[in-house]
């Protein structure tokens, strides 16, 4: 195997749904191409040690950083007599981004995911990015840091990797419409009423995909819709109007492009993250994985329809947002992060996520922003990002 061949790999969010996925396909790839094919070099979670050990002691990666330094002991012990080396607290995650790995699964959760992506992207390497929040927060300035620095960013998202496939950039001006599919989520049959008091168990009992609690609970809210338009507004570089999305049960069409002349392209899969991981693995080739592949005769019928704004209306507060820039956009996923988490702890019901989010946009923030314009730098990423999630804990703790 020549040194090229070799991959050298960093997983950002290892523990995760998706950092897991990665895993699994990593375990694949070498029972095929060979153990010395795939090189880890760290690993990192938040607080899950368990299994960050579990993992390191399977992978055996040069480094792990768990970001929660209160479970550095039990890390440490876990890993003692190991020769991988333990890093804790914030900073670690920044020291696993910088390690020269040539290929990088972003799979934190939220815009905690931003600091070490950052570091990656100007390291100059392949970025597969499954945290579609840091993209969402920062938008062409991520997607700049990565071209100056010779970075590839490759989406994961299931939809961005499905339009990724079919989207010709060369074609761009000919590209008339670009559709994301969603399955509807848990509560897609419920009346408003229903959905208002749904609690975090129903939230996350995901009809199809099974993911971490937070994309869970937007994917019940469609805030996840909302937040990926903006995500492909970013990576395709298409205009809001050019960007729709139509609800599809069997999430088996993830991504559609049509253009000027009538023809349609979508990528179709089985509702697994393991095949836009291995698509992003296998980049600008193929592989082949193990994978339960698609029948089309047993699925049988495809059904499309047009969301329910009415019941579901994160996704006009995400349009609403992606019309007015990015800042806006910035602020959105900020105050729903926040109002998710406290939705999953019990403090508010299901319908207040979306009314904290919406208060938030409205009424900007006490310093009087309403987030209008783009961000002119990362720093006024993170301001925004912190002043967003403080009028979100505000709006909460007065409802
Ligand atoms: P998850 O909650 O299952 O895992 C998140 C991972 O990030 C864990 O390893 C956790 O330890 C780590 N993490 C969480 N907060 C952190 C913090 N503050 N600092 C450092 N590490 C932290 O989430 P997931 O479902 O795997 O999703 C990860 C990302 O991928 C999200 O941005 C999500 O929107 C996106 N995504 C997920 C799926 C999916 O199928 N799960 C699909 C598309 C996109
Ligand atoms: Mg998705």
């Amino acid at each position: 195997m020549s040194k090229l061949q070799i991959k050298k790999v960093t997983v950002l969010g290892a523990t995760g749904s998706v950092g897991c996925t990665t895993l699994d396909i990593l375990r694949d790839q070498r029972a095929m191409a060979g153990r010395d094919s795939v090189q880890v070099i760290a690993l990192t979670a938040n607080q899950n040690w368990k299994k960050l050990a579990e993992q390191a002691l399977e992978f055996a990666p040069e480094y792990v950083a768990l970001a929660d330094a209160e479970f550095a002991d039990d890390l440490r012990d876990a890993l003692c007599g190991s020769k991988i080396e333990v890093g804790c607290g914030p900073q670690s995650l920044l020291t696993a981004a910088a390690m020269d790995a040539n290929w990088v699964m972003a799979a934190i959760t939220g815009a905690a995911g931003l600091p070490s992506i950052l570091v990656a992207a100007k390291r100059g390497c392949i970025l597969a990015l499954a945290n579609k929040e840091s993209l969402i927060c920062s938008g062409a300035l991520l997607k700049n840091t990565c071209a100056q620095n010779g970075t590839t960013l490759l989406p994961v998202d299931s939809e961005h990797n499905a339009i990724f496939q079919v989207f010709n950039p060369a074609m761009k001006s000919m590209v008339e419409r670009v559709i994301l599919t969603a399955s509807g989520g848990p509560f897609r049959q419920w009346s408003a009423k229903d959905i208002a008091n749904a609690t975090p168990k129903q939230a996350i009992a995901h009809p199809v995909w099974s993911m971490g609690a937070k994309i869970s609970v937007d994917s019940a809210s469609l805030m996840n819709k909302g937040l990926e338009l903006i995500e492909a507004r970013h990576l395709f570089d298409v205009s809001p109007d050019q960007l729709e999305v139509l609800v599809h049960p069997q999430s088996v069409v993830h991504g559609l492009v049509e253009y000027k002349d009538g023809s349609m392209l979508a990528q179709l899969g089985p509702p697994d993250m393991r095949v836009p991981i291995a698509s992003a693995w296998g980049w600008p080739a193929r592989i082949q994985t193990n994978g339960k592949k698609l029948s089309l005769s047993d699925i049988g019928r495809l059904d499309f329809e047009e969301p329910d704004i009415d019941r579901f209306p994160a996704l006009k507060l995400a349009r609403n947002a992606m019309n007015t820039g990015g800042n806006a956009c910035n602020a959105l996923s900020a105050a729903n992060e926040i109002a998710v988490a406290s939705f999953l702890q019990g403090q508010i019901g299901f319908s207040k996520i979306c009314e904290v989010v919406e208060f938030v946009i409205e009424s900007g923030d006490d310093s009087g922003s309403n987030w209008s314009g783009e961000p002119g730098g990362f720093e006024q990423v993170f301001d925004i990002d912190h002043r967003a999630r403080l009028a979100a804990q505000t709006k909460i703790q007065a409802l």
